[in-house]
């Protein structure tokens, strides 16, 4: 019997990584999707070599349309989805370069946005699949010094809720996972100052996404992983916008100092 095969985006570092290898346990071949295609292809081998998986290596920014395109061919063949890539940015929105903060929005939310479509046109069609979307406590709250990051973070949140209500009873499973501070390459790349974070505010890429992949298969809407998230997002979700900005923006400017 053919396995069945799953596409992660940003496969090559943290959360991604740690995807491919969790569903190349659960019985899944993977396409491995990201820019650095060295490390695509040292997990590649690791895949092969611990679980028998085939690993397919996709290199790809998914922020260049024609490589975006190449990604939204092969999601239309695959039984599982994860948009995980992303990235985000620190500081006062206005000095912030601008482009970084336009390509934050098409790997964010447009990639996302199109790999989904791809993905859910095919499923919905053959009446089975899943997409799980990589989304953020951040989009719970504006976010000063995270505006861009935050913004992305509610629409990919927003979105996904939309369409899993869209395809509910289609036997298609459309999910967003919303982490929150977890031990990966993002803080460095973003430059976020979290040194500061208390420990028991982390967790660790894997029991993330064991909960996102669990989730998935319950087809649950919105996935919050750890007691301490789902406290804080419950918190965050029912407080004003005017309250939670002020808060959010007020810890991260005392982190700048
Ligand atoms: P990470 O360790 O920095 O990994 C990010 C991944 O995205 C890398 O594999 C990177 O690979 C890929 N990527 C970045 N730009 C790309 C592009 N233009 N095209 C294709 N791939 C690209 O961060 P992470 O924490 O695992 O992040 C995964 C997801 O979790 C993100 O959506 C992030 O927003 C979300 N998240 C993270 C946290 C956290 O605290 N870590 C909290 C909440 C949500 P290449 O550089 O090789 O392209």
């Amino acid at each position: 019997m053919s396995r069945p095969v799953a596409l992660v985006t940003g496969a090559s570092a943290g959360l991604g990584e740690e995807f491919a290898r969790q569903l190349a346990r659960r019985g899944h071949d993977l396409v491995l999707v990201a820019r650095d295609q060295s490390r695509l292809e040292g997990l590649a081998k690791e895949l092969r070599e611990s679980c028998g998986a085939s690993a397919e290596v996709l290199p790809a920014d998914l922020t260049v349309g024609a490589q975006l395109a190449a990604v939204e061919t092969r999601a239309r063949d695959v039984d599982v989805l994860v948009n995980n890539a992303g990235y985000g940015t620190f500081g006062n929105f206005h000095e912030l370069d601008l482009d970084t903060e336009v390509r934050e929005v098409e790997l964010n939310v447009v990639a996302l946005m199109r790999l989904t479509h791809a993905a859910a046109a095919a499923m919905a069609e053959r009446g089975r699949g899943g997409i799980l979307n990589v989304s953020s406590l951040a989009g719970f709250q504006p976010g000063p010094l995270n505006a861009t990051y935050s913004a992305t973070k509610a629409f990919v949140t927003s979105f996904t809720e939309a369409v899993h209500e869209e395809l509910k009873g289609r036997g298609v499973s459309v999910c967003a996972l919303l982490p929150g501070f977890t031990h990966t390459e993002f803080q460095e790349r973003a430059n976020v100052p979290a040194n500061d974070v208390p420990g028991f505010m982390w967790q660790n890429p894997p029991e993330v996404v064991r909960a996102g992949l669990d989730g998935l298969a319950k087809n649950k809407a919105v996935i919050v992983p750890g007691t301490v998230n789902r406290v804080l997002g419950t918190l965050s979700n029912m407080a004003p916008h005017a309250v939670t900005r002020r808060a959010g923006g007020a810890v991260l400017k005392r982190a700048q100092q």
